[in-house]
């Protein structure tokens, strides 16, 4: 059993703070910000570009995507870390279309984070030729696969409701239609156990700052299954990306494996912030991560609805059917929110009225539920959304 006790130790968390946003923002984890400092000074200060040799940086992405590797279930040399998710997410679709033959949909949910639907739209319409996105409902999703599907594009746990998404099944529909699956774990990775070689997942990408606790902005990860390296060619090509990048040749050869989905120079300070990061899980079981984020989603979720009649469960309520969130309804969702982070509990808002709770156990227990239960009580008993202080919308929600 992992001692979760040991992994509450690992991070920084500010005093009297209860933080149920893990899933949007990981806290820092001690070791990053050690990392960190050293490398600034012994890296970059002392090494200065012989750290591109020296110190391992032109490895570190697939040092990364190895240790993430581990955590998805993917084979060692098939994840590299690197650019946000939305990057990798256009690069991942426009590989999958390089290889889809004659096909030109590409088929997603409603339920999809709109920003992976604004990266296909402009992809599809960036390559021309006919190809489109097609979107349904995320209960339609799996009548919907035919063989006009080129590439299956879903991200398996819905950000605002935390459904999941059947990824082996959906899979193998896909795979059975003739399509590839690309799958978007931003929301899985570092919270689920997740099998990417036993679902059969053609490309995946996902995110390295929120249950990976990598830091704001951190790179995200790439993920193509070894039968695709070297034969799907994303739509974004640059020299980190080349077999021999500092042969300096004039056209672009791509690196025969996951390398071929770098582009750009690596930002090292925020590898080395996920890398450090990536030691919590040492010694952590993926398997108990989930028992333990059930127990405290399921508890949360029961007090919450006994105690507080004002919000309505928006996520499924069968916790195998879910991913490490729980989400409420609430029309004053916002400023209710603002009100009980005032207070100390952080949790965020998702329009038009979704707050949204992330169960995280690697620092997070059942006495900080009990207490951000207690905190959202007090905030709907006082109906103190009503103050205008907390109608005030901020940039980010
Ligand atoms: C968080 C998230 C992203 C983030 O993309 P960025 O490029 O890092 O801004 C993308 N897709 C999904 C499904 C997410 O949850």
């Amino acid at each position: 059993m992992t001692d979760f006790t040991r992994t509450r130790e690992l991070f920084d968390l500010p005093e009297g703070v209860i933080y149920l946003d893990g899933n949007s923002l990981g806290p820092l984890p001690k070791t990053a910000r050690e990392r960190v400092a050293r490398e600034i000074d012994h890296g970059w200060g002392e090494r200065l570009i012989r750290g591109w040799n020296d110190c391992g940086w032109m490895d570190l992405p697939g040092r990364v995507g190895d240790r993430i590797a581990s955590l998805v279930g993917a084979p060692q040399g098939t994840v590299t870390a690197g650019d946000s998710t939305s990057v990798n997410l256009f690069k991942a679709l426009t590989a999958a279309l390089s290889a889809s033959g004659e096909r030109r949909i590409v088929l997603s949910d409603s339920g999809n984070f709109p920003n992976d639907l604004y990266v296909a739209q402009e992809a599809t319409r960036a390559l021309g030729k006919g190809y489109g996105l097609k979107v349904v409902a995320p209960e339609e999703v799996e009548a919907a696969i035919d063989e006009t599907v080129a590439v299956l594009m879903l991200t398996e746990v819905d950000y605002r409701t935390g459904r999941l998404h059947d990824m082996k099944a959906l899979t193998e529909k896909a795979h059975a239609a003739g399509a590839i699956a690309l799958w978007d774990l931003c929301h899985s990775a570092g919270a689920l156990p997740i099998d990417l070689t036993d679902a059969d997942a053609d490309f995946a990408v996902g995110c390295g700052y929120k249950y990976l606790n990598g830091g704001p902005g951190a790179p995200a990860f790439i993920y193509c299954k070894p039968e695709w390296a070297g034969r799907a060619a994303p739509a974004l090509a640059g020299w980190m990306g080349h077999a021999e990048p500092f042969r300096f040749e004039l056209d672009y050869r791509p690196d025969e494996g996951i390398g071929c989905m770098r582009v750009g120079t690596p930002p090292i300070l925020s590898m080395v912030a996920l890398d450090a990061a990536l030691d919590v899980w040492d010694g952590v079981k993926i398997a108990d991560i989930r028992t333990r984020s059930i127990e405290l989603s399921e508890r949360f979720t029961l007090e919450v609805e006994a105690r507080c009649p004002g919000l309505e469960l928006a996520s499924p309520r069968d916790p195998a059917r879910r991913g490490s969130q729980v989400s409420f309804r609430f029309e004053h969702g916002y400023a209710a929110m603002q009100a009980l982070i005032a207070g100390g509990v952080i949790g965020d808002f998702r329009a038009p009225d979704i707050m949204r709770f992330g169960f995280t156990p690697l620092y997070l227990g059942m006495e900080d539920v009990l207490t951000a239960v207690d905190r959202l009580e007090d905030v709907m008993k006082r109906r103190a959304f009503e103050a205008p202080v907390y109608a005030v919308r901020a940039k980010v929600t």
